[in-house]
């Protein structure tokens, strides 16, 4: 069984600081929403309610695109410099690493996130996002082009307008900026709507963007529901762009309101059920950890967590065997706790919808290797799970379930494991451990997925774009693509000679 530390001991409390913000931040203010409606955000350790913040609806959203409108058509901040936006994005960026531990603090109480990780890792990498798109803001540059009649073009990259940024619940800070930062250096205005379940670090955010000097209007947080102020987003005929990041089924719902609105441009990062293929060269020890923390990190909450470990024949006992050790020693508990690796799920619906899951798979016939069970005599904590015996055609083979459950599958040869490393309707990422240069090589581009990692898992980096082929989404996050994402492209034309007009 796995371990399970102290989800039911004493509360690590010493860290939780004070919650400041709790309004909307519409025009460079804090305010109540229109109709003064409020929603409790719950700590998961717990279940009990840690704020109460204002619950944002389409009027709201309408009065928070109008502010950004009027900073896009006309404010100082797509007309800055791109070196004068960078230099407040610099301050920004000073301002979220001098602030690293509350970030974190708000981020775990919200989410459950492990706060070491946070406070050392997430927040001062969310840091560096907003750096690296600070450098890019004065190196937005168009093309000029020699045309077959007797013209010339020119080529501008101009700010999309008006974005929308609909964020989820696992990475609160990181997404934050992720969607911000190119969208600030592009010279873009925003709305950015957090998950209902994690709005407090946003709105934090919002406060130390106006500290460091983003003008009002550019960047407003609307806290509130899905199909309330996110709908009202996607549907907005005054938003040029949204961003999303979430389920597949919301992103579905999101296109179709682009579709049956004004035809807004998307970024779409949604579910993933990613593999991740062992072969029998590799170090099992060594692969054993790598798949351990390819589920469980994050409490599996992640969009591209290995789910489906394909090992290969011949390792695949030795590597059951270390698997199921691993899993025992794996510490669940106080995400305050530095000694803990996994703290508890989101919130009460994750954790029933992960249970029902599990009862699915042994109801499949699935057997339980480790785990399998909620731990703590409170919160959402749940034990490493780790299923073998699973057939591709299995639930939990197949559906993304956003918890720290592992699908463990035994293949043969490197085709098997392409053909079925393939079979599912997600391509978002996918691990591939081997020392044989031939095989990585063919199995990297043989996996319709769009980040592959080589012998390592969970590598992200500002400079390496992110995203999805199939069902997991299209458009690219990170890396100069995302600052793109966020631009549009006009081509000015004119006759090279006094001539002609065609
Ligand atoms: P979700 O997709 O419902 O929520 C993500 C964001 O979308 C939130 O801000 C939410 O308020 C907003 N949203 C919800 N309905 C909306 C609508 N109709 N219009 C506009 N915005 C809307 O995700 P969830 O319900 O919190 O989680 C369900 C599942 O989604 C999870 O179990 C997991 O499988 C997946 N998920 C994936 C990611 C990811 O990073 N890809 C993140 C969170 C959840």
């Amino acid at each position: 069984m796995a371990v399970q530390s102290n989800g039911n001991s004493e509360l690590f409390t010493c860290k939780i600081p004070d919650i400041k913000f709790t309004k909307l931040f519409i025009n460079g203010k804090f305010v109540d929403s229109i109709s003064g409606k409020i929603l409790a955000t719950k700590d998961p350790r717990t279940g009990e309610v840690i704020a109460r913040v204002a619950e944002g609806n389409k009027e709201d959203v309408d009065l928070a695109v109008k502010v950004a409108r009027e900073a896009f058509n006309h404010g100082p901040w797509p007309r800055l410099s791109g070196c004068a936006r960078g230099k407040i994005m610099m301050k920004l960026a000073d301002l979220v690493d001098k602030h690293a531990e509350e970030l974190a603090a708000l981020d775990t109480i919200d989410s459950g996130k492990l706060f070491y990780f946070g406070k050392s890792i997430e927040i001062p990498q969310a840091a560096n996002t907003l750096r690296y798109y600070a450098g890019a803001a004065d190196k937005i540059h168009g093309q000029t082009l020699k045309m077959s009649s007797q013209h010339q073009a020119y080529t501008l990259w101009e700010p999309i307008g008006v974005v929308g940024h609909i964020i989820p619940w696992n990475f609160p800070c990181t997404m934050f900026f992720t969607k911000v930062a190119p969208a600030l250096a592009a010279g873009c205005t925003m709305v950015v709507k957090p998950a209902e379940q994690t709005p407090l670090s946003a709105l934090y955010c919002a406060h130390l963007a106006k500290l460091a000097g983003v003008p009002d209007g550019v960047l407003n947080v609307i806290t509130g529901f899905g199909p309330t102020a996110g709908a009202a987003i996607s549907s907005h005929m005054d938003i040029d762009k949204v961003s999303f990041t979430g389920s597949t089924e919301v992103g579905r719902l999101i296109m179709q309101a682009a579709a049956t609105s004004n035809l807004k441009q998307l970024t779409l990062e949604l579910g993933g059920k990613s593999p991740l293929i062992i072969f029998d060269d590799a170090d099992v020890d060594k692969a054993a950890d790598l798949a351990l923390f390819g589920i469980c990190f994050n409490k599996g909450e992640v969009c591209v967590a290995g789910s489906r470990v394909l090992v290969q024949e011949g390792i695949y006992e030795e590597f059951k065997k270390k698997l199921a050790e691993k899993a025992k020693k794996w510490v669940v508990g106080d995400p305050f706790n530095p000694a803990v690796h996994q703290g508890p799920q989101v919130d009460e619906n994750q954790f029933n919808k992960i249970l029902s899951y599990i009862k699915h798979g042994k109801r499949e016939g699935a057997t339980l290797l480790a785990g399998g069970k909620p731990c703590g005599r409170k919160g959402y904590y749940i034990e490493p799970t780790i299923f073998t015996d699973v057939t591709d055609d299995m639930l939990i083979a197949r559906e993304e379930i956003f918890g720290p459950v592992m699908s463990l599958m035994k293949f043969k040869t490197t085709e098997e494991a392409i053909a079925r490393g393939n079979a599912t309707k997600y391509g978002l990422a996918a691990g591939i451990v081997t020392k044989d240069l031939n095989v990585a090589n063919t199995v990297s581009r043989s996996i319709r997925a769009g980040v592959i990692w080589l012998n390592c898992y969970f590598v992200l980096g500002d400079d390496c774009p992110y995203g999805g082929y199939k069902m997991s989404g299209f458009g690219r996050e990170l890396g100069t693509e995302a600052l793109h994402a966020y631009l549009q492209l006009k081509s000015v034309v004119t006759p090279i000679y006094n001539s002609p007009w065609f």
